[in-house]
């Protein structure tokens, strides 16, 4: 007998649950809106069509089961053998025909939501590894695909824009960005400001300060464009963001 919901009972987790399948209910949606001819057109990832987008959304699920497969087994599954696999995973998935990759991405995302349900409490704790070498919890992983498909449905290019991001989303996706600035060094001199909300990341004395409300400042800090933000100490030029992945 299979559950028909969550085994978790921890609400933090649930909401996170949640957000990540309506992400995923989002994307699907974007995607279904679109014709199999209008699957070739561009992206707006540079050298990606959005049945590039669809495959590495599709391919993005499976990887991520396998982490919760790792975690409910502790049999060792990596997301993927190296990144180079990864890619040429979604260059072929990106030829495929586009029932076949709609159904990729509808089967990938209906298993991993049932790896996540049957996933039980305990297990949520164990540890797993991410592509780029982090060791983090399973509970981790529903973030990881959360971000990906929020963020990916406004790069299929069909009218999916940031302000369509929850703002709890947006948020925790700019602290992430920041975050990751901060480790490599690149933030110096360099502050955000969000004017809807009283948040403010980045070098306390930076001599330049980015501004704008929420969805426009994760746009620029994902490189997703300068639309909607502004810069202080610039003479009116918004600086590219630094490198996020
Ligand atoms: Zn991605």
């Amino acid at each position: 007998m299979v559950a028909r919901h969550d085994l978790t009972t921890d609400p933090g987790l649930q909401a996170q649950l949640l957000q990540a399948r309506r992400g995923t209910a989002f994307f699907a949606r974007k995607l279904n809106e679109l014709t199999d001819a209008q699957l070739d057109g561009d992206s707006l990832l540079p050298g990606w069509s959005r049945r590039h987008i669809a495959a590495h959304i599709g391919y993005n699920a499976r990887a991520i089961a396998r982490l919760i497969e790792w975690a409910a087994t502790g049999i060792e599954t990596p997301m993927y053998p190296s990144f180079a696999v990864r890619d040429e995973e979604i260059e072929f998935g990106a030829t495929l025909s586009p029932i076949a990759l709609r159904n990729l991405f509808d089967h990938s995302a209906v298993h991993l939501s049932v790896e996540w349900r049957d996933l039980p409490d305990d297990a949520w704790h164990h540890t797993v590894r991410t592509i780029q070498g982090r060791d983090v919890p399973a509970s981790e992983t529903v973030w990881m695909r959360s971000r990906e498909v929020w963020v990916h449905a406004v790069d299929l290019d069909n009218g999916a824009t940031f302000a369509d991001i929850p703002a709890p989303v947006l948020e925790r996706l700019l602290k992430d960005i920041t975050g990751a600035w901060h480790t490599r060094g690149t933030d110096k001199g360099l502050k955000v400001r969000v004017t809807d909300s009283d948040l403010t990341f980045g070098d306390p004395d930076a001599a330049v300060v980015i501004t704008g409300p929420l969805p426009a400042v994760v746009q620029w800090a994902t490189g997703r464009g300068t639309h909607g933000v502004g810069a202080d100490g610039t003479a009116g030029q918004v600086p590219a963001a630094p490198k996020w992945i």
